[in-house]
């Protein structure tokens, strides 16, 4: 039985959620002059949400920076966005965010992020996205330091777990080792992620499919502070039942795996599930993002699993792994290995290999032994559902007025502008944009 133990403290600016849209909000809050405490769900070795996954963040520039050549316009980066959105988005909003992300690579520098400089070689081409140094650990690690340094006061193992909205002030609950502290906050910035670590979130978005559904991150995100924020009254944003879901490998961890057990290799073999029927054509699609496509597809297989036949052509052509691929020097050897039927994969990859024959040389057939394979399953990054919010990240109530005091950034808002599809680099930039103005506002906002 958990004691309830009631402390009372107070604060300009509570913080719930480390990751980057707290870190940055916490940071900008602090820097605006208000006292502020940041409350992480985690423990401290798992501080740092999904960004700790993350490698890249997208911005619009005019010109080359120390991190990007050439130019990204702002009207290129909303286009890009109307494209991916079919058009669904909150342009205004949007146009807004990408306006702030022309000036979010130097400020996160300026607070110690460590960004990839264009000459050291080793990272892709890339004029829409900046690397983070060390990737999305280090970044969370440098704003944690700089936070710090700065004064936030910071508590692991922390979760809001009750929010009351009041005209001069907000009541939190914080639930800490069996324990309730009540805190009094002028403003609050709710920066607790999205919902696809909560079993009951994923059942209400992919049905049965959810049982078999890996979260490629963090298990925190299990969507509390987005029900809050629906029992205060907030408007909700998105729909259920989308997500970006990919293809991970099955035999990586439930939760947390990040991006090593994405497999993208796709475009170079063929995809059957344990019936050894094809899903799709594999060639259709081989843009970078081909792997997003391959999620709902695994979703909809019998038992949610599916394989990646290779060759060894195959296999060369692919992105190293965390786990080396299931191999075997038959194809009836590799079927009963995986458990597909193996009369089933012979005559699929029969019928594709005489296919690829008559078209040569576009596609290849797959039969250069030993043949490999990756049993696959579908892995949710993210869903878009989450909290409305006008231009100063200010909840938006359902009466369609701004929620006195309470703010909200990252994963949580992102459905405002991102309903559907994903654009790389999306998700840390609006997390680090919104937290960025959510925290200056609130900090304001509080000294009022
Ligand atoms: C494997 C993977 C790779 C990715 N790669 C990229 C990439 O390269 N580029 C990109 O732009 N995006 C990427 N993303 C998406 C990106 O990580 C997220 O969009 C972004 O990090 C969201 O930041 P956030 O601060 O809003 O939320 P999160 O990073 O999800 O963090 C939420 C935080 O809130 C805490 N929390 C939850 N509930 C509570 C509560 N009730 N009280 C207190 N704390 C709470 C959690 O512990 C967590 O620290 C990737 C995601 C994954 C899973």
């Amino acid at each position: 039985m958990s004691v309830t133990m009631e402390t009372a403290s107070g604060v300009d600016v509570l913080v719930a959620g480390g990751a980057a849209a707290g870190l940055c909000a916490a940071v900008a809050a602090r820097r605006a002059g208000a006292s502020v405490r940041l409350v992480e769900a985690a423990p401290r070795a798992f501080r740092g949400g999904n960004t700790r996954h993350a490698r890249n963040f997208r911005i619009a520039h005019d010109g080359p920076a120390p991190w990007v050549p050439d130019t990204y316009g702002e009207d290129e980066f909303l286009a890009d966005l109307l494209r991916v959105t079919e058009g669904d988005t909150d342009q205004a909003l949007a146009r807004l965010l990408i306006h702030a992300s022309t000036g979010i690579a130097p400020w996160l520098a300026d607070n110690g992020v460590r960004l990839q400089p264009l000459d050291s070689g080793v990272l892709p081409y890339s004029r829409r996205t900046v690397f983070l140094l060390g990737g999305g650990k280090a970044m969370t690690n440098a704003l944690y330091a700089t936070a710090a340094a700065l004064g936030v006061t910071v508590s692991y193992g922390s979760e809001l777990v009750g929010l009351r909205i009041g005209p001069d002030a907000c009541a939190a609950e914080i639930a800490q080792d069996g324990t309730t502290e009540h805190v009094t906050a002028k403003t609050v910035v709710v920066a607790t992620g999205g919902d696809q670590a909560d079993p009951e979130a994923l059942r209400a978005h992919f049905g049965e499919a959810a049982e078999r559904i890996v979260v490629r991150g963090t298990p925190y995100a299990t969507g509390r502070g987005l029900r809050l924020l629906h029992d205060a009254g907030a408007s909700p944003m998105g729909e259920t039942g989308r997500g970006h879901l990919v293809a991970v490998d099955a035999r990586g961890p439930h939760v947390d795996g990040g991006i090593v057990t994405r497999i993208t290799g796709i475009p170079y073999g063929i995809v059957v599930d344990r019936t050894g029927r094809r899903l799709a054509d594999e060639r259709a699609d081989t843009r970078r993002t081909h792997y997003a496509q391959w999620g709902p597809r695994i979703a909809a297989c019998p038992g949610q699993i599916a394989y990646l036949i290779l060759d060894q052509e195959g296999l060369r052509r692919t992105a190293p792994t965390a786990l080396p691929p299931v191999t075997a020097p038959t194809l009836a050897e590799l079927a009963r290995r995986l458990g597909i039927d193996p009369v089933a994969l012979e005559a699929t990859l029969g019928e594709f290999n005489e296919a690829a024959l008559a078209r040569q040389p576009a596609t290849r057939p797959i039969r250069v032994t030993p043949f490999a394979a990756w049993p696959l399953l579908p892995g949710v990054t993210f869903t878009h559902v989450g909290i409305a919010v006008d231009g100063a990240m200010r909840v938006v109530m359902r009466d369609g007025s701004p929620a006195a005091r309470v703010y909200a950034a990252g994963s949580i808002m992102a459905a405002n502008v991102l309903r559907r599809g994903y654009l790389a680099g999306l998700g840390v930039t609006l997390a680090a944009v919104s937290g960025r103005i959510a925290g200056e506002k609130a900090a304001r906002h509080a000294a009022d």
